[in-house]
């Protein structure tokens, strides 16, 4: 009998004219970050959300990083932020030297809006304009809602809760890429394109991937070209080295965005068939054997990026020895993430409204979800769950 491969959990698909453009990018030389295909995956990226203008970087991280600048993020400033993400989200505000507020979930998985509503009505006030803490007597000046594993967050509660505290609103839409509302006030917009700034990550995990790398898009035109300079070492004058601020060297190279020009054409294919996937498990184990899938939003195309599979109290086996039994079938599932709260350089920062997310914490597993896994395999892989 033949060995069973190995079912990674989601991994790169370059079956598009990934090798032709690197390798056209090699010959041509220009493979840092001069050359024209950086401004052309911009150009692309942004004619794809619907935006004027977008701007490339060496990692979604970065341009976490770019947004806070960008947005006037500062020492002594507090920022609203998810607890249950990925920690990527959340250190950037500490690079800018303020300090995250943590805010539960709602069943999407994304910041709640009305827990945020609720911490910001018992513990801040309007003074001249500005949201104040009654608690540190900080400036609360944005908040940073992430779309969880490619579910639109309530972005309409989030963009009022924002007017009526006025808060800048940072969209992290890293796992996002592609997923559009399609009805109420924002129909037609792409996550990542409501807010102040929105930032996608094309590390290898993420929908489409340049190896690693990032997009800022910004609704204010001078935001936009603020984070092409601070990714470019600030640059005032090219040729006598004169610098304006402190920049980095953030920028995206010629061969980054080689891939991702590639991976771009292919990127609805790929939603279709995460969404086709989807389905089959949705089908194959949606309250069957003590599981449920968790749902995408109505109303919005999402793009798909990860399955997350419920584990209810009453089954057997807990959700730790489920990933271990899977990966023993060679099979590769995740938990989801351990909350931000709890994280070693935050004990001390304000948290509210976390009970759903440690809910999530302790029984959401990730399925493999590549864009190029097989029907066979998700059925060795629901053949297994269903075995537990
Ligand atoms: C992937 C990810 C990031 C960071 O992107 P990189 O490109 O890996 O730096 C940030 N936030 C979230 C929620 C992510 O999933």
């Amino acid at each position: 009998m033949s060995e069973k491969h190995f079912i990674p959990l989601s991994v790169p698909n370059f079956s598009g004219h990934e090798k032709e453009y690197v390798n056209d990018a090699v010959v041509s030389e220009w493979v840092s970050t001069g050359g024209s295909l950086v401004p052309k995956f911009e150009q692309a990226v942004a004619d794809y959300v619907g935006m004027p203008r977008a701007v490339a970087c060496n990692s979604g991280s970065s341009g976490l990083h770019l947004a806070m600048m960008i947005a006037g993020i500062g020492r002594g400033d507090e920022v609203l932020a998810p607890t249950l993400t990925f920690i990527a989200a959340v250190n950037p505000i500490r690079y800018a030297g303020a300090e995250p507020i943590f805010i539960g979930c709602d069943d999407s998985l994304c910041l709640s809006p009305a827990l945020a509503e609720e911490y910001l009505s018992a513990n801040a006030e309007m003074q001249d304009g500005r949201c104040v803490s009654k608690i540190t007597g900080a400036h609360i000046k944005a908040l940073v809602v992430v779309h969880v594993f490619g579910n639109l967050a309530d972005m309409e509660g989030i963009m009022d809760l924002a007017a009526r505290w006025n808060l800048l609103v940072i969209e992290d839409s890293t796992e996002a890429l592609g997923t559009r509302c399609d009805t109420g006030r924002y129909a037609g917009k792409f996550a990542g394109t409501i807010g102040d700034v929105g930032v996608y990550s094309f590390n290898g995990n993420k929908i489409i991937t340049t190896g690693a790398g990032g997009m800022v898009v910004s609704n204010h035109a001078d935001w936009a070209e603020h984070a092409k300079h601070l990714s470019t070492q600030a640059k005032a004058d090219e040729l006598n080295f004169v610098h304006d601020e402190v920049g980095y060297n953030y920028r995206m190279t010629n061969l980054q965005a080689a891939l991702g020009l590639a991976q771009l054409e292919q990127l609805e294919g790929f939603i279709a068939h995460k969404i086709e996937m989807y389905e089959f498990y949705r089908q194959a184990l949606d309250g069957k054997n003590h599981y449920r899938i968790l749902p995408f939003k109505d109303g919005v195309r999402s793009n798909h990026w990860f399955y997350s599979l419920y584990v209810e109290d009453s089954h057997p086996l807990g959700r730790d020895e489920i990933i271990r039994r899977l990966s023993e079938e060679k099979i590769q599932t995740r938990p989801i993430w351990a909350l931000i709260q709890d994280q070693a350089d935050y004990p001390r920062n304000q948290r509210y409204g976390d009970e759903l997310a440690y809910d999530y914490l302790h029984h959401v597993v990730n399925l493999p979800c590549s864009t190029n896994l097989s029907k066979e395999d998700a059925q060795r892989v629901v053949d297994v769950l269903l075995g537990l």
